[in-house]
């Protein structure tokens, strides 16, 4: 067997009871194959089996107390994957569906996607099975309030800077900074994604959504197109879908889908501006359902579907597809749908939410295809623009940091695409992203010696 074979084998072998794990270690994996031949000093080291193995995985308790006065329990997680290039960056994911495989396929994830930002970020993630869902503001405080009590002892500004993912939101972020700022005596770049008024970053939310886009619109603009006139599916309702409907009407586009975990709706007449801001508020501020939707502005509501199974059961045509929305969601029949309805473009705004299938139907068909760990980097490079502000004691403007987040998404697609072309895969922005993010952090693990 090769030595990437082997690696494989023995994650799964390791750990059987990670699938989320398996299928992210394995999908970069078989794309690094080209680097054993040409760098057999990764091999020596063996580099790619250290880089499978996180630096350390911590799982704690989260004790708390609900409005009734009856006492829970969660589980929490920090994976610190890898700090070869920076101190552990990731976010935090509270959601039931949360455990240690889908902790470590995010972490693993995240040390390839932080590489290729052009920022001094190493990989890690976290998070709880927690579900902030239907918790009144008090009960999710609590729950923060706990998680941070353990979750301090293990991050630092020059350690580990965790930030937001699923579930956890501005509001998230501002109780568990509240309870760090209190515990530790000092107001530090400890987590990102803080609110304006005390260390945050203009941008940051916007910063995944607007990435995702701009990142789209390289790859598009590689083939002599653009957004203008384009018919966008985009799935998920939440910060990622938010911002990346903004940046597609900006750009000229019209996107006709959004869903959240419990109903898809279809709006042909295009999601506007007005009715973009109308979601904001409905999902931020009065937590409602995306169902809602449909009865304020008349789009067609589907209960208990996804984006991608809407499309493809009512066979509709879209040019361009974002899928903002969770790992998995994509199936080998919904890539399928979408090809024969004509998509040529799909970026990725969520962590893995194309299967394997899919992902093979979308290369086999030559769609414009970018994976999450370059298209939804802007989110994590904006963080890593925060805690640069953070150490300056400055803040830049709105400008300045959109700039430097258009930037990055230019240098992130540049590299992927050149190293694609340089290994003969023109075009595979699997291949480029995955072996432009590994080269850089390889590179710094052979400097380090066996650590
Ligand atoms: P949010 O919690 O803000 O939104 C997630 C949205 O997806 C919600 O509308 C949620 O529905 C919906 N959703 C979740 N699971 C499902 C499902 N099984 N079927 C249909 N809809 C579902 O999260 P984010 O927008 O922050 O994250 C979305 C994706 O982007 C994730 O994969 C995340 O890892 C990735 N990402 C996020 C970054 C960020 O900066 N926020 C950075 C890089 C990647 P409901 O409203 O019902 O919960």
């Amino acid at each position: 067997m090769s030595v990437i074979q082997d690696v494989i084998a023995k994650v799964k072998q390791t750990d059987p009871d990670q699938p989320e794990f398996h299928q992210a270690v394995e999908e970069v994996m078989v794309t690094l194959e080209p680097t054993v031949k040409k760098h057999p000093e990764f091999v020596k080291a063996n580099i790619y089996e250290r880089l499978v193995e996180p630096e350390r995985a911590v799982t704690f308790r989260v004790p708390w107390v609900d409005d009734k006065g009856n006492v829970k329990v969660n589980r929490g997680f920090r994976v610190q994957f890898n700090n070869a290039i920076g101190p552990f960056k990731g976010g935090l994911r509270f959601h039931p569906t949360v455990n240690l495989s889908i902790i470590k396929f995010l972490g693993f994830e995240q040390i390839l996607k932080n590489s290729l930002t052009t920022l001094p970020m190493g990989g890690g993630k976290g998070g709880s099975d927690f579900d902030p869902k239907g918790k009144s503001d008090g009960e999710v405080m609590r729950f923060c309030q706990a998680f941070m009590r353990e979750l301090y002892r293990h991050i630092g500004p020059d350690t580990d800077v965790p930030a937001g993912d699923i579930g956890v939101g501005g509001r998230e972020i501002g109780y568990m900074y509240g309870y760090y700022k209190k515990i530790r005596n000092e107001h530090t770049g400890v987590l990102t994604g803080k609110g304006m008024e005390y260390g945050g970053s203009l941008i940051r939310p916007e910063a995944t959504g607007y990435g995702t886009v701009y990142f789209a619109a390289e790859m598009l603009a590689t083939r002599g197109l653009d957004f203008k006139g384009k018919t966008v599916a985009i799935s998920g309702a939440g910060n990622v879908a938010q911002y990346a409907v903004e940046k597609v009407n900006q750009l000229g586009g019209k996107v006709i889908s959004l869903c959240d975990s419990a109903a898809t709706i279809i709006d042909e007449a295009g999601i506007d501006g007005n009715k973009c801001s109308y979601v904001l508020e409905l999902k931020n501020v009065k937590r409602g359902r995306i169902s809602e939707y449909a009865d304020k502005y008349k789009a067609v509501c589907y209960e208990s579907k996804n984006v991608w199974d809407v499309i493809r059961e009512q066979g509709i045509k879209v040019d361009i597809a974002l899928p903002c929305a969770t790992q998995n969601e994509i199936s080998g029949a919904n890539a399928a749908a979408l090809v024969k309805n004509g998509c040529y473009c799909v970026a990725e705004g969520a962590n893995m939410p194309s299967t394997p299938e899919a992902i093979k139907i979308f290369q086999d068909n030559k769609v414009l295809y970018g994976p999450g760990k370059a298209v939804n980097a802007g989110g994590v490079a904006t963080s890593g623009l925060e805690m640069s502000q953070n150490s300056l004691r400055l803040l830049w403007t709105r400008e300045e940091v959109d700039n430097r987040l258009l930037l990055i998404m230019k240098s992130i697609h540049q590299a992927c695409y050149e190293t694609a072309e340089a290994y003969g895969r023109k075009g595979d922005y699997v291949l480029g992203a995955n072996i432009a993010g590994f080269t850089k952090v390889a590179n710094a693990m052979l400097a380090y010696g066996i650590v």
